[in-house]
C-alpha cells in the first residue's frame, strides 16, 4: 500500500500514515471479512417453516404447547417468535368470542328471548 497523499510505502495493516498522519482507507474485501455473519436467529423463515408452523397450528393442545414455548423462550428464530405471538392472540381473540358468544346464547335463551327447550 502507498499513502494516497504523500506516496510513502505503508504496512499492509495500516490504518494511517507514518509519516503524515493521512487515514487509509479500508479495502472493500477487508471490509467484508470483517462484517459478522446474521445470527440464526435473525434468518428469515422459508416457506416451507411457515407452512409447518401454520399446519403446527392446526394440532389441538400441541398448538397452544408450542405457541407458548416459541413465544417466550430466550432463545429462538424472531420470525417464529412473532408468528406464535400472533398465533396466541388470535386464540385469545377466538376464546373470548366464543365465551362471548356462548354467554349471551346463554342469557337469550334463559330469559326467553330465545325460544330453546333443550336442556343447557
Ligand atoms: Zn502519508
Amino acid at each position: 500500500m502507498v499513502c494516497k497523499k504523500c506516496k510513502s510505502v505503508l504496512a499492509a495493516d495500516a490504518l494511517y500514515c507514518e509519516k503524515c498522519g493521512f487515514p487509509v482507507k479500508k479495502r472493500p474485501a477487508a471490509k467484508k471479512a470483517e462484517m459478522p455473519l446474521a445470527p440464526q436467529a435473525l434468518v428469515p423463515l422459508t416457506t416451507a417453516q411457515c407452512v409447518g408452523i401454520l399446519l403446527a397450528f392446526c394440532v389441538p393442545v400441541l398448538n397452544l404447547i408450542l405457541m407458548l414455548v416459541w413465544a417466550y423462550a430466550p432463545q429462538g428464530n424472531e420470525s417464529r417468535r412473532s408468528m406464535a405471538r400472533a398465533g396466541l392472540i388470535l386464540f385469545g381473540a377466538v376464546l373470548a368470542f366464543a365465551i362471548l358468544g356462548l354467554s349471551l346464547f346463554l342469557i337469550l335463551a334463559d330469559t326467553g328471548f330465545i325460544p330453546f327447550t333443550g336442556t343447557i
